[in-house]
Formats: structure tokens, sequence, C-alpha cells
């Protein structure tokens, strides 16, 4: 019988998970190689060594299932960690549904989001072998932040390429990037060949993530070793770090004596969905449950939805090894109408292995709706999430609408990847009525495939 009062589920300091959970050793087939860009050969430990340490590279091809949570990584998760589980009881109600909603809330970190999971963990690597300062791209600046956070606690310089829109119209995560003490630039800047082979096309260039990834990277590439680099999605060892908050809601939904029909996250690269969803596809294969597990992104960007199942390169400029995944192509710029972020090109490897496999459910949203959900959720659960974790929010609603309809007593799970403080601008404009829905042509698509990558294995 599911517990009938409690509103929010709370482990111990000592509960919290000592391991991470690694999906590759439950995958239904083993995880396409990684190809170096130049000779398209499958790369080995030493091509990445340039751009990670070592203990990342290791975790980035391990098979192992468990992977022990160091324990200075824990002494800092244990600051916000472990998060809270709630249930929407207010939401159900408003929603006159029979389903039972649940939501992880991933916003009580410092940085606000899901973030510091793995900003924590890369940095400490980082550190212990001895590396002084690393470089990474930002977006709206959540990673930026959650690195620049990460780096101020271990004492290793932070340069953050932020893409330019955001950078000029989100300063307020751009101060809390400066206030932990990073050095941040508007990408694309001067400071890189990436960056002016660029500006040397589209002097007005908004900039893309794509294009701070070619610039993040070669800062650290032309390093000679003095410099690392980290990703803060799409990656092995990014998702894995997330596993954190699952391995959490599975002895959350342990105390509540409940279980998930279908667990959500948002997909930007992939990592807070990840992060929540594989420990649950674990026990799902394991236990032969009938679990769901759902990806939810924008139309504006839809790489799971509409994407190519193909080899391409994580960045713009394509100085990055090249990962299977669904992708819209390289050279992606998202269009300057969507305010509802999860603007990456790509989709991590493991997710979109898992979604060809049938295994993960792919929807996309137009923003308004998403935006809409996002309100409701205020005005039930007091919470105003990020526009990205709103569409986790959409896909919930969607679901307890469609238990009531059917009479059904579904029991939904999804992540609050993190709190919308800085992204009041978004809903200003959401409330002027300003929001244009929008979704990415086919044709685009199409287009992009000609110019990716030839890769015969
Ligand atoms: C970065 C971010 C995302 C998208 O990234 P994923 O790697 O797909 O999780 C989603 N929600 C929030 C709050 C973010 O900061």
């Amino acid at each position: 019988m599911p517990d009938s009062k409690h509103i929010k589920y709370i482990l111990s300091e000592d509960e919290m998970p000592r391991v991470w959970y690694n999906i590759v050793a439950d995958l239904p087939r083993p995880p396409d190689p990684v190809l170096h860009p130049g000779t398209m050969q499958p790369v080995g430990p030493a091509d990445l060594a340039a751009l990670f340490p070592m203990a990342i590279i290791q975790q980035e091809v391990s098979t192992e299932p468990y992977i022990e949570i160091p324990e200075p990584v824990r002494q800092v998760y244990l600051q916000w960690r472990p998060s809270p589980l709630f249930r929407a009881r207010r939401l159900e109600q408003a929603l006159d549904t029979p389903a039972r909603i649940y939501y992880k809330y991933e916003g009580v970190s410092p940085a606000g989001s899901h973030k510091p999971n793995t900003a924590v963990a890369q940095v400490y690597y980082n550190k212990q072998e001895g590396v002084r300062k690393i470089s990474t791209e930002t977006g709206a600046g959540q990673w930026g932040s959650a690195l620049a956070m990460a780096g101020a606690f271990f004492g290793v310089d932070i340069e953050v390429f932020m893409v330019k829109v955001s950078y000029h119209q989100k300063p307020y995560r751009r101060n809390l990037i400066e206030a932990f003490g990073a050095t941040v630039h508007a990408s694309p800047t001067n400071l890189t060949d990436a960056g002016r082979s660029i500006l040397a096309k589209d002097p007005e260039s908004p900039g893309s993530l794509g294009i701070a990834i070619s610039e993040a990277v070669e800062v650290a590439a032309k390093s000679g070793g003095s410099v690392k680099y980290a990703l803060g999605s799409v990656l092995n060892h990014v998702l894995l770090h997330q596993t954190v908050i699952g391995e959490e809601a599975l002895l959350q939904f342990a105390q509540a004596d409940d279980y998930p029909d279908v667990v959500i996250g948002c997909t930007g690269g992939g990592s807070n969905f990840a992060g929540l969803a594989f420990p649950f596809i674990g026990e799902a294969r394991r236990k032969g449950l009938k679990t769901r597990f759902l990806a939810t992104e924008p139309m504006a960007c839809p790489s799971l939805t509409r994407g190519i199942y193909a080899y391409d390169f994580g960045d713009t400029v394509g100085m990055t090894p090249l990962v299977k995944m669904h992708t819209l192509g390289h050279d992606f710029v998202p269009a300057g109408i969507h305010a509802g972020g999860l603007r990456y090109h790509g989709m991590a490897p493991l997710i979109s292995l898992l979604h060809d496999e049938g295994i993960i459910e792919a929807q996309a949203y137009h923003q308004n709706s998403v935006f809409e959900a996002a309100i409701q959720f205020t005005r039930t659960e007091g919470i105003i999430p990020a526009p990205e974790s709103s569409h986790a929010i959409r896909a919930a609603i969607n679901e307890a609408l469609e238990a009531k309809a059917a009479g059904q007593e579904r029991v939904i799970l999804f992540n609050l990847s993190g709190h919308g403080h800085f992204d009041m601008g978004a809903y200003d404009s959401y409330f002027a009525g300003k929001l244009q829905d929008y979704a990415y042509p086919a044709e685009a698509v199409a287009e992009a495939q000609k110019r990716m990558p030839q890769v015969v294995l």
C-alpha cells in the first residue's frame, strides 16, 4: 500500500548512496566505438588524455556495474544531498487525477540544478591528477556556474566560454560564475582559432553550444597538458555521476512503499534524465519490470524525436571525437525565439542507444505548452521550475490526465532538474505573450545530414 500521508521522502546523510550506477553493464548491446576526428578510427585512452584526466577516461569506458563515489566528493554532495523526493499532492488534486505524481528535486544544490553532481566529481579527479585549470563551455550558464563552484571548492581555475546571446541576455548567471571566481568569455571569441573562424564568416554570430565547445576544447588541446577540458552532459562519465539521483530515488520509493510506472526527464544532452532513469532501467532489466521511460525535449531542438542516429561531432568546428548519437547536425544553431533551453544538437550516446533499442520513449513539446505546465506546477507546488525541467512537468501532467481519462492509478516520477530563479526573463516573455511556438523543420535536418562526417566502419 502506498504511503497515504507524506509530502516528502528524506534520506539521512548515512543513507546517501556510496556508488554510482553504470548502465553500460546492463545494455542490450555494447556501445558503439568513439572515433578519432582525423583518422575516423576508434580512439584509445591516449587520444583522450589531452582533454581528460585518466580517472575520467577509465570511467568513460568502464563496464563495471557500480563505481565508488570518492569520499571527498561525498563530503561536498552532503551539503544538498540526499535531495528530497516530493509527492505532488496539490498538483494531483488540481488535476483531479487518480495518478500519484512524484518529483525528485535537484534545485536544492547551491547552483540550483543537478549539474554540480558531476561538476564536483570532475574537478575532484582533475585535482587528484595535478590539473590546475579546466576550460569549458556553457549555454545559459547552469553548467558554467556548477563547474565554477566546484573549482572554487577544490582550488582549480575555471575558464568558461559562454554562448554570446546568453552572456548578454542572462547577466546574472554570468555574475554567479564570476562570483565563484571563474573567468567567463562571450563565445565566439577572438581568443581561439575556432572562434576566429566563426567570426570571420559571421561577425554577428550569436554563438551556440557547439561553437563554445570548439573553443573550450581548443584551449585544452593546445595547452600542452596544463589545461584540461570538462563537459557538462552527453558523455558516459557525466551520466554516471548523475545516477546518484536515481539511486536515492529507489530508496525513497521503498520508503513510500510505492514504485513508478513511468519515469520522466527533460533531455538537453541527457544527463539529468539518465541520472534519474538509469538506475530504474537497470532494475527493470534485472527484474523484468514494465516501467516506461520518457525523455522530453523542445520542438525547437528535437534531437531524439527528429534527429538522425549517426556518427557526428560533439562540437561545431569538428575538433571533438565522433560519437554515434541522435543529432540535428553539428552546425545546428538554435532559433533565437526559443526560450526553453535544451539547445544542444546531439543526444548522449547511451540514451540514443536505449532509444534505438525501444527502451526509452521520447516526446517533443511546443514552448507555450511547456510554460503553461510550469505555471500550473508553480501555483500548486510553489516552486518556479527551470524552463528545461518544465518539459518534464508537461509530460507528467499529460500522463496524469491520460490516467484520469483511463481511470488508472498510474505512478509518475519526474526529475525537477532545477529551479527557474535565473530564468525569469523567459517567464517575462511568456507572460507578455511573446513566446512563439516553433518546430525545427525536417528539411533542415535532412540538409544537415549531408554535412555530417561520412563514417564507414
Ligand atoms: C543543463 C540543464 C538541463 C539539460 O541538460 P541535461 O544534460 O539533458 O540534463 C536540464 N535542466 C536543467 C535545470 C539544466 O541546468
